[in-house]
């Protein structure tokens, strides 16, 4: 089967671990939504989870509703994850329509699904308001469950092996469209449609699509919105949330002085400057060595490891003496090296590293003292996995 079939029909629980199946969709897919105006050129339309609960009463008062309401509304979208006003039976049904139509836009229509492994890896391509495609991946291990979101539309960093990189940025996108994102997995999961049976979302990473640092406010806020306990947002805890980021060493010190407890991960893919301002761009103005020194700050102030990615490519960065160059930047530092084989993008002359290079970059590391994974490649036929998400809509 290819991920280009006409859609499956049924649950995807027979799939084997290698086969991509497409789901079907539930809801309606906006193919059938008049193209607007270019994405970009307006404002996601207001949703609650883009107000902090004393603005959502705020807003239901200005509705004529008692503040109250504002909370009944919260605990049914970030509590149960629905945003259906039918659902929302504790409210008056007048209420209910006006308060959902107010406050619960429809932000993000699924208009496409993708699974493999069995089901417990799903990728779904989003289609914004204004017509721009994001995606985002669920991915079910024995013990967690981690939803990767995008940032943006698109993203400007422009590193040459990854696949969102190569089409530019096309907008940011809202602290609620990030969100919405992660209550949709939440959803699917509560009902017990991933194999595995009803769970919850327990881990959020900022690794889909864009430059989270790059798109600082609506991050920060969905991250509070993400963590506050149920009805302010949805109760995931902070030190299970990873903020991925290319390196804008502002942007790092800001949020190291959030007094938040999420997790830095920078994608350094280079140990020294020469290459690495060939694959992460934006090193041309903040350097390896600012962006490591800004990456120990934040564990100054926030007491969590940090961590670095780096997506070995065979004959590119994957070189012993690179590996010992690492090793020696980290050896004193409470970091964590996360190496990830390279996901080859359509059209790349780069591919991952041999077996042998990959385990003899580990060893130096190790020898170092360095801790080091080497990341599964979850969601590669369903091009979900990392640096993959290009949000091609075509079948
Ligand atoms: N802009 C953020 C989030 C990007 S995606 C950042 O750069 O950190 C998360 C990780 O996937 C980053 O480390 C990114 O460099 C990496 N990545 C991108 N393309 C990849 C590819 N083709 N193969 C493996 N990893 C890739």
């Amino acid at each position: 089967m290819s991920p280009h079939r006409p859609p499956a029909t049924g649950p995807v629980v027979s799939a084997g671990p290698r086969v991509p199946v497409e789901l079907t969709l539930t809801g309606p897919p906006g193919l059938d939504r008049p193209a607007g105006r270019r994405a970009g050129s307006r404002r996601p339309p207001r949703h609650l989870a883009d107000l902090p609960l004393a603005e959502r009463r705020a807003a239901v008062t200005e509705l004529g509703e008692p503040p109250f309401r504002a909370s009944q509304l919260s605990r049914h979208y970030f509590g149960r994850y629905t945003d259906r006003a039918e659902d929302m039976t504790d409210l008056p049904q007048t209420s209910r329509d006006a308060l959902a139509e107010a406050l619960l836009p429809r932000l993000l229509t699924a208009e496409r699904e993708l699974a493999c492994d069995d089901g417990t890896t799903r990728k779904t391509l989003w289609r914004t308001f204004d017509g721009a495609l994001v995606e985002s991946v669920l991915m079910r291990y024995p013990d967690r469950v981690t939803m990767c979101v995008s940032s943006q539309a698109g993203c400007g960093m422009a590193c040459p092996f990854c696949a969102t990189g190569q089409a530019g940025l096309t907008r940011n996108l809202s602290t609620a469209e990030i969100v919405d994102q992660v209550v949709a997995g939440a959803r699917v999961l509560a009902t017990g449609r991933v194999p595995g049976g009803p769970g919850r979302i327990s881990n959020v990473v900022f690794m889909g699509m864009g430059e989270p640092l790059a798109n600082y406010a609506s991050v920060l806020a969905a991250i509070r919105r993400l963590t506050d306990p149920v009805p302010e947002g949805m109760g995931i805890s902070q030190r299970s949330i990873t903020v991925s980021t290319v390196g804008l060493v502002p942007a790092i010190t800001r949020l190291a002085a959030e007094g938040l407890s999420v997790r830095l991960a920078v994608s350094l893919h280079a140990p020294d400057d020469e290459l690495r301002d060939t694959l992460v761009p934006v090193n041309r103005r903040w350097r390896v060595a600012e962006v490591l020194a800004a990456a120990r700050d934040y564990t100054a102030a926030t007491g969590r490891r940090f961590s670095v990615e780096y997506a070995l490519i065979k004959d590119i960065n994957d070189q012993a003496w690179r590996a010992d160059l690492l090793g020696s930047l980290l050896a004193d530092d409470l970091a964590h090296v996360n190496l990830i084989p390279l996901n080859p993008t359509p059209g790349s002359k780069w591919t991952a590293s041999r077996p042998a290079d990959q385990r003899e970059f580990v060893r130096r590391l190790e020898a170092h003292g360095v801790p080091v994974t080497v990341r599964d490649t979850r969601g590669r036929e369903i091009d979900g996995a990392c640096g993959q998400l290009a949000a091609s809509a075509a079948p």
